[in-house]
């Protein structure tokens, strides 16, 4: 628990408290959930009562600060040799069962867990690499991404994974199939290269589907 910066006489508040005082003479409750109180924090400051009142002005420092122009920056070169990676992490919820027909011959034995209807989220992450930066300095802008995480919202989320994909739902599977769609559908928009996706079923464990060096 944290004094708030600005003492106001007596009247000092507490920042987490969940319930403020009133001055002297006031009516009526003056009281304050926690969450409410940091929401209203960035708009608001303490009068000279001790009640907040609105600020005429950005909460902390002053505007010029806040919109001060940034002039023209160095190009710092990737080295050669090198390349720069950034990663975008996604998720879904979804099932997946995986057969145990024995006329199959990728099936598991009767019986293994996997076996069963069960759902993960599934953590996705896509990692793009560039050997040289664009625009102020990225790889790719993450937002440029954006595409992938829709087709998985449209497309697995919320979904059996045995519907979705015409092989068996491995994390494996999941994996090629997200990065052959990925470099199909948004690899020609963006300047940097798909160089894998990683799909995890758990935090501990996961497959990886690497596209080959260039
Ligand atoms: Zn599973």
């Amino acid at each position: 628990m944290r004094a708030c910066p600005k003492e106001v006489g007596d009247d000092r508040c507490r920042l987490g408290s969940t319930v403020r005082r009133k001055p002297k003479g006031a009516k009526g409750h003056r009281l304050i959930t926690r969450r409410h109180y940091r929401h209203r924090r960035s708009l608001y400051r303490h009068g000279e009562s001790g009640f907040k009142v609105k600020a005429s002005g950005p909460p902390y420092g002053r505007a010029d600060d806040l919109q001060r122009k940034v002039g023209p920056m160095a190009e710092l070169p990737v080295p050669d040799g090198m390349r720069c990676r950034i990663v975008k992490r996604f998720s879904f919820d979804a099932a997946h069962q995986l057969s145990s027909d024995p006329d199959d011959p990728h099936a598991l034995k009767p019986g293994h867990k996997c076996t069963r209807l069960h759902g993960h989220t599934y953590r996705v992450e896509v990692i793009v690499e560039a050997a040289a930066l664009t625009g102020p300095g990225f790889v790719t802008e993450f937002g440029a991404l954006a595409p992938f995480g829709d087709y998985l919202k449209e497309n697995l989320d919320h979904r059996c994974l045995n519907e979705v994909l015409p092989v068996a739902p491995t994390s494996e599977h999941v994996a090629v199939h997200l990065a052959q769609w990925f470099a199909e559908h948004v690899q020609e928009g963006i300047p940097g290269r798909l160089a894998g996706v990683r799909v995890s079923e758990t935090p501990g464990a996961w497959a990886e589907c690497w596209m080959a060096a260039p």
